[in-house]
């Protein structure tokens, strides 16, 4: 893989840009592969380039069944962030912010990070409280955030109206190396970085059964024939009870319709993340001037890829309050992922009852954040066999034993 560099951007533009090569190889699939992974969507795909890269492991193949990055990776609103209340999801959010700080470089392709600092503001006096105990625990885990008042919210967040009838704001927890990235850069960076390393990226191949042979997987069934795997890890998000049901056991997720929208583009008047739990909303301004805007998830289960009129009004009802400027904007275009939900609202990284298959979901509304630390402990567990520190917590076991990791309260909005 040519690098990309200053020096390859004036090569090529002198050269009217004739010498650049595909980003990634499209190879058609092999008859057996070491690791199956089925899902291209970041974690999938970071999972990849980690076993590849960490662990050596390069055959490899990445089956998708639409184009790669084109589930939740390529349709959320790319917040990042760390400050979770509980000790395992600090370590794994901090761990993936840690690497998304130097991602590009990693990858050698440039994932637009932006650590502009996320705002979570406090609009009653119990998530006041709620907040200022996951400030505490952040600060015993290592994680930078601080309190600040409503007038240090002011100071950071130009546009907003402090004083709102309903909810005003009584203060935020602030993380500064909080942001976001390009979402589809991401997953493309891993792509080219993967297809380097050997990994066989399979795109429109949608895998319609798990081959088993007594306890243990052998293989899938795809639209493009049969392909034998020793190790198979499931990552495809929403469609993760499908798959599971594929293989003859069941997941404790649900599959909801998240939606978001853009304004047309303004001048930037907003250099961080802001999120109000309480009205449920947040925004950013993307790079090209769109405040980008988030709610909700269907209170109904679904697998809906779209936006709907109900989710628009009460998103946008409920900011405009906060951010009375937005009142002005045309929308220019709204959008769903099909996100999978745990009771715990934390994700899913385990072995699962079939030998050789393993899974990661549950993410739900918030696993752009952890796609790097993630897919570094997804590597790690398909690798041994068994999940190491990082990874552990987040077994399916926990469900029967009552282990939750508990999320919800901190991170009512969970982007
Ligand atoms: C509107 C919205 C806003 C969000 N905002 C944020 C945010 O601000 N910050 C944040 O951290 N997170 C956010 N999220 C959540 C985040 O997008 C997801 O948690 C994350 O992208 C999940 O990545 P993934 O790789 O697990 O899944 P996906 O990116 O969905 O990838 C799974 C892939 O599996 C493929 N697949 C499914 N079934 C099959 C099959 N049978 N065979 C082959 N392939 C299959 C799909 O086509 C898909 O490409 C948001 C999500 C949405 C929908």
């Amino acid at each position: 893989m040519k690098r990309y560099s200053v020096f390859a951007l004036a090569r090529e533009a002198a050269r009217h840009h004739t010498g650049w090569e595909r980003a990634w190889r499209s190879p058609l699939p092999k008859s057996d592969y070491e690791v199956v992974i089925v899902g291209a969507g970041g974690h999938g795909l970071a999972t990849a380039y980690y076993l590849a890269r960490n662990h050596g492991i390069r055959n490899i193949a990445v089956l998708e069944k639409g184009w790669l990055g084109g589930g939740n990776t390529g349709r959320n609103t790319t917040i990042i962030r760390s400050n979770y209340l509980q000790d395992e999801s600090a370590a794994i959010y901090e761990k993936a912010r840690g690497l998304y700080e130097t991602l590009s470089q990693d990858l050698n392709y440039n994932i637009m990070f932006s650590p502009r600092g996320v705002m979570m503001l406090c609009q009653t006096e119990h998530e006041l409280r709620a907040m200022k105990r996951t400030a505490h625990a952040n600060r015993l885990a290592g994680i930078e955030t601080e309190m600040v008042s409503p007038r240090r919210v002011k100071e950071i967040v130009k546009i907003i109206e402090t004083g709102g009838p309903r909810y005003p704001v009584l203060g935020g927890l602030w993380q500064p190396r909080g942001g976001t990235a390009r979402h589809d850069a991401v997953a493309w960076g891993y792509a080219r970085a993967a297809s380097d390393l050997g990994v066989d990226i399979i795109q429109q191949c949608e895998v319609t059964g798990v081959d088993r042979d007594g306890g243990a997987v052998t293989g899938v069934q795809t639209s493009r024939g049969a392909i034998g795997c020793k190790k198979l890890c499931v990552v495809v998000a929403g469609s993760s009870g499908v798959l599971a049901e594929m293989a003859g056991f069941r997941l404790p997720v649900e599959s909801v319709a998240l939606q978001a929208l853009v304004s047309e583009p303004i001048k930037p008047c907003m250099d961080c993340v802001v999120m109000a739990n309480t009205v449920h909303g947040y925004m950013s301004q993307s790079d090209k001037g769109e405040m980008v805007i988030g709610g909700g998830a269907d209170g109904f289960n679904n697998y809906t890829q779209r936006g709907s009129f109900q989710h628009l009004e009460e998103t946008v009802r409920a900011l405009i309050e906060t951010f009375p400027m937005i009142s002005r904007l045309k929308m220019l275009r709204h959008w769903g992922g099909i996100v999978d939900m745990t009771g715990d609202r934390s994700p899913i990284i385990s072995k699962t009852p079939v030998e050789g298959m393993f899974i990661n979901c549950g993410w739900g509304t918030g696993g752009f954040k952890a796609i790097p630390g993630s897919g570094w402990a997804t590597a790690e567990m398909v690798a041994d066999g068994a999940p190491r520190a990082l990874a552990a917590p987040f077994s399916l076991d926990r469900f029967t034993e009552g282990r939750m990791i508990d999320e919800s309260v901190a991170a009512a909005v969970a982007h």
